[in-house]
């Protein structure tokens, strides 16, 4: 029997586990995959180490997000350092302009390394972190309330105080809780929510291609939208290589529809390839052919990866919904329930909610 039970190891999941295990309560954290992080786990390719993400990160400063998540755990933030070079928006008509934003940072070993972080600090405190345990749905006891998760295996894990999941709202309501027990005007509106799909490419460039562009992190405007460049550092490739993430948004049923056939699936995933190719070279020209494509990944993609529903990656659109729900054990954690669908917001909810939890 745990004090608390969370569902999934993706950096909202890590940051709740780690800091109520850091306050010695008994915690299990249940992760289906064989490796913690969701959408910041490491993507591996050829010898190449890709930015899994967009590269955009935050609150790493003094008195930031991080150092108030470090300030209360065992362990050490990873190493982070300033991005030296600038963040720069291309505009449609080929010009480029710096974004000044807030300050960015990169992260050694990039973000996996904050969720490795993570689970270090949950061993350390003497929480349970299990991987390769996915979760089927929540356990009642006779008076209907929520006793514990189910785990696919057949094993039953029981939480006294709370059961943390960190899974998106619709995967929470859908999976966990059970459509049947969910009530309407909460089906209602987790109908009405949408989130959005991502079109991921992974490349391999040439080093003197990399120092052609304006920035590392690029956020590129054209005719049809809008898509991100993000470098990773020159030690997670061969050498004279660099390890490139472009991101677009998709949008994600189309996905779906081909599933029943697999070969339809592989031509409509080449198409988008060969369209977002031509869109690459028309705004970044400066690209040339120092640049090999070494993956992709779609709403597809994610769904496998994250169980997500329909890949939906990036919080959602619109009204959030609440971190409680109507069962009072029952707490969501994760981009779908954060400020914003970043590391730092998922984090800064992670920290209020271990604090209520914890109070
Ligand atoms: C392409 C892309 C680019 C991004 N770029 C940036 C960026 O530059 N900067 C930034 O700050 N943020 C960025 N983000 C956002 C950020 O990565 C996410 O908001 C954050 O990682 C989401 O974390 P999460 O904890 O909500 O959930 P997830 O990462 O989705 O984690 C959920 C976990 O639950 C596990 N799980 C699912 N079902 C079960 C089950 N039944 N049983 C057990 N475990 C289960 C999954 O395997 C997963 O590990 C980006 C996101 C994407 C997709």
């Amino acid at each position: 029997m745990y004090d608390v039970v969370v569902v999934g190891g993706g950096i909202g999941g890590l940051a709740v586990a780690a800091l109520l295990s850091a306050r010695g309560m008994n915690v299990c954290l249940l992760e289906r995959q064989s490796q913690v992080g969701g959408c910041i786990a490491r993507v591996e390719f050829s010898g190449h180490d890709f930015e899994p993400g967009m590269g955009l990160y935050t609150s790493f400063g003094l008195g930031g997000i991080y150092e108030k998540l470090f300030a209360q755990l065992p362990v050490d933030p990873p190493g982070t350092s300033l991005l030296t070079s600038p963040y720069v928006m291309r505009l449609a008509d080929g010009s480029d302009v710096t974004i000044d934003e807030e300050e960015l940072f990169s992260i050694a070993g990039g973000p996996a390394s904050l969720a490795e972080r993570l689970a270090e600090s949950i061993k350390k405190s003497g929480g349970n972190l299990r991987l390769n345990s996915p979760v089927l749905r929540l356990s009642y006891d006779e008076a209907g309330r929520a006793s514990g998760v189910d785990l696919l295996s057949g094993e039953r894990v029981f939480a006294k105080r709370a059961i943390v999941s960190n899974l998106t709202a619709w995967d929470t309501y859908g999976k966990l809780v059970g459509l049947n027990r969910t009530p309407p005007e909460i089906k209602k509106n987790l109908n009405a929510l949408r989130g959005a799909g991502v079109y991921v490419v992974y490349a391999s460039m040439e080093e003197s291609a990399v120092s052609s562009l304006p920035g590392e992190r690029m956020l590129v405007k054209d005719s049809e939208g809008e898509f991100t460049v993000a470098v990773s550092s020159p030690q997670t490739a061969p050498p004279g290589k660099r390890a490139v993430t472009f991101t677009c948004r998709t949008e994600v049923d189309s996905w779906f529809a081909y599933q029943s056939n697999e070969e339809d699936y592989e031509q409509w995933d080449q198409e988008a390839l060969e369209q977002f190719w031509n869109r690459l070279h028309t705004a970044l020209p400066e690209l040339g052919s120092d640049i090999e494509i070494i993956e992709t990944a779609n709403p597809r993609t994610y769904y496998d990866q994250t169980r997500r529903k329909l890949g939906m990656v990036l919080g959602v659109d619109g009204s959030r919904v609440s971190s409680s729900t109507f069962l009072p054990n029952l707490f969501i954690i994760g981009d779908t329930v954060s400020s914003a669908p970043k590391l730092d917001s998922v984090v800064e909810s992670a920290i209020d909610l271990a604090a209520d939890l914890s109070g």
